[in-house]
């Protein structure tokens, strides 16, 4: 961090601006230009808050030379981070297909999907109990019971549960989960993420639609400085211009975060698009790009799905789509996980 001051900084000033720095452990160096006075901050600055630094009157501008989080950025931990789901890993070397529907609705609904993905070769079950909908009077989820269903799936195909938190109060529901995901509208539920930081749970943390990669990997850093390694990001669109699509898929995201982060990073080309026939593409496209794993909608009726219909592959279309990505996936040389 570099601190330009003001031409008329008296010494008495700059002395106490020094000593608050000094407080946060780091060493600062004050060259007297002859145009300017400047104070540069020497070790880690991610505890000093720029908008605190800038209010002091002496202050003309602060620059930040380096990112303001520790935990998540590649600079202090240079080998990709690879995570432990349940005898899957995601990241080091391997591709993850995450498939389910948007929301469990039925045991039937659930079980049977879940049967047809891991038969197609999907490595992880999707589906949401508890549902962040646009509308109050759209289905919310079926909760709980949701969950239960979820890990009754499990038993029968036994590939790991991701599913959706939405409030704090629900956590301890999530016990028997693998991979909490936390969805777009919830990044920046500061409260929630520094409960996740307190859980050894893997955390599959979503892009929110209007948030930049700068914020995402702040909100990594929340879940990070609470203790929870356990990080993995989720593109999943961004709001532009452009209806033609739901949202429009940031593919640069995935090289770009794992330019600045060791932590692996999904594709959610289903919520990304909107459109079910542009998930096959979008996939291909995502693999190509280098991401860990992709989170795809299936659904065993998605005419009649109670959430996302549109944006669902049948089991039939997704197996179809699976044979593509699996070769994609070895042409990128990260072939499908197949697990222990
Ligand atoms: C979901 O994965 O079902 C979901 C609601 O995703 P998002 O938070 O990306 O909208
Ligand atoms: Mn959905």
């Amino acid at each position: 961090m570099i601190i330009i001051l003001k031409d008329g900084a008296q010494e008495k000033q700059i002395d106490e601006l020094v000593k608050w720095l000094q407080g946060f452990d780091i060493k600062t160096n004050l060259v007297n230009g002859v145009q300017q006075r400047i104070i540069g901050l020497i070790g880690d600055t991610t505890k000093v808050d720029m908008e605190s630094v800038q209010a002091k009157e002496i202050v003309e501008k602060v620059k930040r030379v380096q990112e303001p989080y520790k935990n998540a950025n590649r600079r202090f931990h240079p080998d990709d981070s690879v995570i432990e789901v349940s005898g899957r890993k995601i990241g080091g070397g391997t591709l993850n297909v995450i498939a389910g529907p948007c929301s469990v609705e039925t045991e039937e609904q659930i079980i049977t999907t879940a049967i047809a993905v891991k038969e197609a070769g999907a490595t992880m079950l999707r589906g949401g109990a508890f549902k962040p909908r646009t509308s109050p009077y759209a289905f919310q989820g079926l909760g709980y019971d949701g969950i239960k269903l979820l890990i009754e799936a499990r038993k029968i195909t036994g590939l790991p549960i991701v599913t959706e938190i939405m409030d704090l109060s629900h956590i301890d529901l999530f016990a028997d989960v693998d991979v909490i995901q936390v969805d777009e509208r919830n990044m920046q539920n500061f409260t929630l993420l520094k409960e996740l930081g307190r859980s050894d749970k893997p955390i599959l943390l979503k892009r929110g639609l209007s948030s930049t990669l700068e914020e995402l990997l702040m909100s990594a850093e929340y879940i990070m400085a609470g203790g929870n390694q356990k990080v993995v990001f989720c593109e999943r669109g961004i709001r532009t211009f452009e209806p033609k699509t739901r949202n429009t898929l940031d593919l640069s995201a995935v090289p770009l975060l794992k330019y600045h982060s060791h932590l692996p990073v999904v594709i959610d080309p289903s919520h990304a698009t909107g459109i079910a026939a542009l998930i096959e593409p979008m996939s291909l496209g995502a693999v190509a790009v280098g991401a860990d794993a992709l989170e795809i909608e299936v659904h065993n009726d998605p005419k009649n799905a109670w959430s996302d219909g549109a944006q669902s592959l049948t089991p039939a279309q997704f197996a179809e789509v699976m044979k593509k990505i699996k070769a994609q996936a070895e042409f990128s040389g990260r072939p499908i996980d197949e697990g222990k």
